[in-house]
């Protein structure tokens, strides 16, 4: 059916799973201010109101108008008359007059008539009646002007914004404690293989605890998702079977991990093709490491096969996995890079992806990135990665000392 020797590129391969996978609308959640944060946002939040809704000072000082402070200097201030004191959290009743100031504290409400603010340090009180100011000040100076940091109708969010926590800080602005976010989508995820045990037990001989139900599952929280390891299948095929239309019962999309190659003991694709259609979209992805990935769409929902090695695992499900969750959230997973120099030549044969791992290093003010070198199946080198370098399909490598952007872990 599928020649695993011709595979598939990267972006062919996504193409041809949301060619075929009919999307189904995950619906929506409210949630409070505080558990908001990472969510992605259903809906557009438009300003009700002007923040802050009156001009206020942004030091403690003398509300003025600033025609009357220019020119004034240290030894020819302007002279101007105390005629208030602005009360904190109120506004002034009286309008300040050409020739008045106002003590106003940080924060506090300009009175009608001012349009600008004075540091105390630039003052000095002649008695209690009178102020000397030494500093000309322009219009809007020391002040936050009505609706100058969120203006009435203005979109502050859109949907599809997954919210950071000075986004929120902006919804508490707007005193928007409650909003409607998309619903986490649900990932289960399994494992298979005979040797693989939870890491609760110690192996016997032969066994190697399940690393990758947990990687993948942190990873899908990471991206916002929600997960569920649902536990080790066996390698045959009624038990991987099994294992997998329980998850598709109950999760947006499946992941499943090992046995995903093409030897006697790897099921998952005839598993797979059998739960179509229209089943195995592509075996196969010119990507290393994660070759033997398998897309799949059964009874509506998306199915990878990863293969079983960990590393391998986490790229595909990266790959994969992250934009299934993007497309169910409707959000785009924020990525952090970070320019740096690569420390050493890397070879890649053309024709694949690589994903070279990273570890940075901070020297005479240059970010080195160092390839973190050993096999795909060792989870070591993930951890002591800082980040990834990806080398695209047409290049042959990299040459020490070039310019690499680093995906950060
Ligand atoms: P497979 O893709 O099933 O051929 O597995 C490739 C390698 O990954 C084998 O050495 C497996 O033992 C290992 N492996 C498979 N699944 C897991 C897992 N969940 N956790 C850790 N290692 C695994
Ligand atoms: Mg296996």
């Amino acid at each position: 059916m599928f020649d695993f020797f011709r595979v598939l590129s990267v972006d062919k391969a996504r193409e041809r799973l949301f060619g075929a996978w009919k999307i189904a609308s995950p619906g929506c959640d409210r949630v409070g201010l505080q558990e908001a944060l990472g969510r992605v946002l259903a809906q557009d939040v438009i300003s009700q109101d002007y923040v802050p809704p009156y001009s206020r000072s942004t030091v403690d000082g003398y509300a003025v108008m600033a025609k009357d402070t220019f020119g004034a200097t240290q030894s020819l201030p302007a002279i101007l008359q105390i005629v208030m004191d602005v009360p904190m959290g109120e506004i002034p009743t009286a309008s300040l007059l050409p020739g008045q100031a106002a003590r106003i504290p940080t924060g506090g409400a300009l009175p009608q008539g001012a349009d600008a603010c004075v540091m105390i340090e630039h003052t000095e009180t002649l008695d209690q009646h009178t102020v000397l100011l030494e500093k000309p000040v322009s219009p809007g100076e020391n002040v936050v002007l009505r609706g100058e940091d969120i203006s009435k109708h203005e979109a502050l969010v859109e949907s599809g914004r997954v919210l950071r926590p000075q986004d929120i800080g902006g919804l508490a602005a707007l005193g928007v404690t409650e909003v409607a976010v998309w619903r986490k989508p649900k990932v289960a995820i399994v494992s298979t293989g005979d040797e693989i045990v939870p890491p609760w037990t110690q192996p016997a001989l032969g066994q190697i605890r399940d690393i990758n139900s947990y990687a993948i599952a942190a990873m899908a929280r990471d991206f916002g998702a929600e997960p569920s390891i649902m536990g080790i299948a066996e390698d045959t095929y009624e038990d991987v079977r099994n294992l997998v239309e329980e998850s598709l019962a109950l999760a947006d999309f499946v992941v499943l991990s090992g046995g995903s190659s093409v030897g006697t003991r790897d099921v998952a694709v005839r598993v797979l093709a059998d739960l179509g259609p229209p089943g195995v979209l592509v075996h196969g992805v010119a990507v290393r490491p994660g070759k033997p990935v398998i897309l799949a769409v059964c009874c509506g929902k998306p199915v990878f096969g990863l293969p079983g090695h960990p590393v391998s695992a986490m790229v595909a499900f990266q790959l994969f996995g992250k934009p299934a969750i993007e497309a169910l959230h409707h959000g785009k997973i924020p990525e952090q890079f970070i320019d740096a120099r690569l420390s050493r030549n890397i070879s890649s044969a053309s024709g694949r992806q690589d994903h070279i791992r990273v570890s940075l290093r901070e020297q005479d003010g240059i970010t080195w990135a160092d390839p973190v070198l050993g096999k795909s199946g060792l989870i070591a080198t993930m951890v002591k990665a800082d980040g990834e370098i990806v080398i695209p399909t047409e290049k042959e490598g990299l040459m020490a000392g070039s310019l690499v952007r680093v995906r950060v872990f």
